[in-house]
């Protein structure tokens, strides 16, 4: 099965406790099409300017990701963010957003795109998140993720894509945001009155947890000595969780949960280095040997109650 993402191709300049990185390669649909692409295949829509080299492209070479709807726009600069974070690495701070090309793209999917299974809209403007949805009325699964710039400045055509999705991704204190209501399932069972089927509340270090009406999973984070940058966790998350699920046949409850802690396990490795550096140089096997210690950690059911 297929996926399509459409989202932000970006040079980021980041700054950890740890240490920074300035104009590496970043963005969400860089994060998440490199995770999906382990286990589907991927199209890519976004938008690069000429300062985007191939060298910096190479990271989506020999591997199951589609280009055709990365455009290039001659004489603009790509998207560009600058962030940093304290020793409570679940709280990003942004310094500074350069739309650039990203601020005129109003991308037209062709039919492989519009077609693909699953689509994920990226953290984008609302507008532009729902502009795809309605490329894309034949979908199986369309997943949302967003960010509290989009709450904050434009809530109203943010409730109507969240309304209209079947999935939506999205940080804690975002969801505390958007609702206005301290308790998280509470908040959760809020945003899922106004349509989708289930939310995934990203909880940084401390995991994630899955509601849906019926059901409530929750899987802990992989407990790593070394965080270095969380940059690109959320996307990377959603890359593995939504690859592993469009790669299956159904996504049943027992998938769903699966693909959850595929997608810990893919941002796992990202939080691990700098950038895509250590994403881009795991191994399938790497990740399924991942998912075993993931088991042992949180078995724990012999005792009869
Ligand atoms: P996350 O997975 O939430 O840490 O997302 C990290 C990526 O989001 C970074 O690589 C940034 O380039 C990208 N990003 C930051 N701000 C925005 C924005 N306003 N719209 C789209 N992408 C963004």
């Amino acid at each position: 099965m297929s996926i399509t993402v459409v989202g932000t191709v970006a040079f980021d300049s980041i700054q950890t406790p740890f240490g920074k990185a300035e104009h590496c390669l970043g963005g969400s649909a860089t994060y998440f099409s490199v995770a999906a692409s382990f286990f589907s295949d991927v199209n890519l829509v976004a938008v690069i300017g000429d300062d985007f080299t191939n060298e910096d492209a190479s990271v989506f070479k020999n591997r199951n990701i589609n280009l055709d709807g990365l455009q290039r726009i001659a004489g603009e600069k790509t998207f560009y963010w600058s962030g940093e974070y304290g020793f409570d690495l679940n709280v990003a701070r942004t310094r500074e957003t350069q739309l650039n090309v990203f601020a005129g793209f109003k991308p037209e999917l062709n039919e492989k795109q519009r077609t693909a299974d699953v689509i994920f809209l990226a953290n984008a403007e609302p507008k532009l998140q729902m502009d795809v949805f309605e490329q894309c009325p034949g979908s199986k699964l369309v997943a949302l993720d967003t960010m509290n710039l989009w709450i904050a400045t434009a809530r109203e055509s943010l409730t109507r894509i969240l309304g209209k999705v079947d999935l939506v991704i999205i940080n804690e204190a975002e969801v505390r945001q958007y609702t206005e209501e301290a308790n998280l399932v509470k908040g959760a069972r809020q945003i899922l009155a106004l349509g989708p089927r289930t939310l995934i509340v990203k909880r940084g270090e401390y995991g994630v947890l899955m509601i849906t009406r019926e059901a409530i999973f929750a899987a802990p984070a992989y407990p790593l000595e070394t965080v270095f940058d969380p940059t690109g966790a959320g996307d990377t998350f959603a890359g593995g969780f939504l690859g592993y699920l469009a790669s299956r046949r159904e996504a049943s409850d027992r998938e769903m949960r699966r693909a959850i802690i595929f997608g810990s396990v893919l941002a796992s490795f990202t939080v691990e280095k700098f950038s895509l550096d250590r994403l881009r140089e795991i191994s399938l096997r790497e990740i399924q040997e991942r998912y075993q210690d993931f088991r042992t950690l949180t078995h724990f059911d012999d005792y009869e109650v």
